[in-house]
């Protein structure tokens, strides 16, 4: 898609844009292939040595205590080690990292144009709408969102309650019904959700579940593969 490109590399991916306000902006995501980079909040020598190898520093990366909710919180709002019960993070200081853990559920980058403020949210099912509280939260101007790989459609298959109220909260594109029962497309569900707000809306067109490049809960079972996705400012 014009102005937006997201490449693959052996335990990462990455995206970034072309048009000159948004250059300095990026998002990154472990892979599969990384190993499981620990529950939200954890600080393991493997996430360390990950991040230094794309030349980060774990103690500028903020992360928060992820509880499936939809409280967004400033990152430069509490210290490594003191992490709040949230979702998602909203930043406005460039030497900061944000970062959530996903494995099925959708990390939503979203970065305002003038490139004063950013952030990222991890957004399940449950915590589908927490995206539109961070672009409200990042206030008024042109913003730009990103929505990473999750568990799609294809794979996403859910109870006819679950599914029903799905689609009463986020409209019936929000839920794909085949002869064998009711998926959920959460990208469809933050498209419109964001969409409604006037941003612009990127995806990175990946299921989690059915392409082994990602860890998946659904997929893997107990011991899945947590991957990290970051967001920043160059
Ligand atoms: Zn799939």
């Amino acid at each position: 898609m014009h102005g937006f490109c997201v490449e693959f590399f052996d335990d990462f991916m990455s995206f970034s844009f072309s048009y000159d306000s948004m250059r300095n902006f990026y998002g990154l995501m472990s892979l599969y292939s990384a190993g499981d980079m620990g529950k939200s909040a954890s600080f393991t020598d493997k996430r360390a040595l990950w991040l230094r190898k794309r030349g980060m520093d774990i103690l500028s990366l903020r992360c928060v205590r992820q509880v499936h909710g939809k409280e967004i919180v400033d990152a430069s709002s509490f210290f490594p080690g003191r992490e709040p019960s949230a979702d998602g993070l909203f930043c406005t200081d460039a030497s900061l990292v944000c970062g959530v853990t996903v494995a099925d559920c959708m990390p939503v980058w979203i970065f305002r144009e003038d490139g004063t403020a950013w952030g990222i949210v991890h957004s399940g099912w449950k915590g589908t709408g927490i995206a539109g509280i961070l672009a409200d939260s990042l206030g008024d101007g042109k913003k730009v969102a990103v929505l990473g790989p999750s568990i799609r459609s294809c794979c996403y298959e859910v109870d006819t309650e679950r599914a029903w109220s799905f689609a009463a909260d986020f409209g019936e594109e929000a839920v794909v019904e085949r002869e064998d029962g009711f998926y959920l497309d959460l990208a469809a569900a933050n498209r419109s959700l964001l969409e409604e707000r006037g941003l612009t809306v990127y995806t990175v067109d990946a299921c989690t579940c059915c392409d082994m490049r990602f860890g998946s809960y659904r997929r893997e079972g107990p011991d899945f593969t947590h991957m990290l996705a970051l967001c920043g400012r160059a």
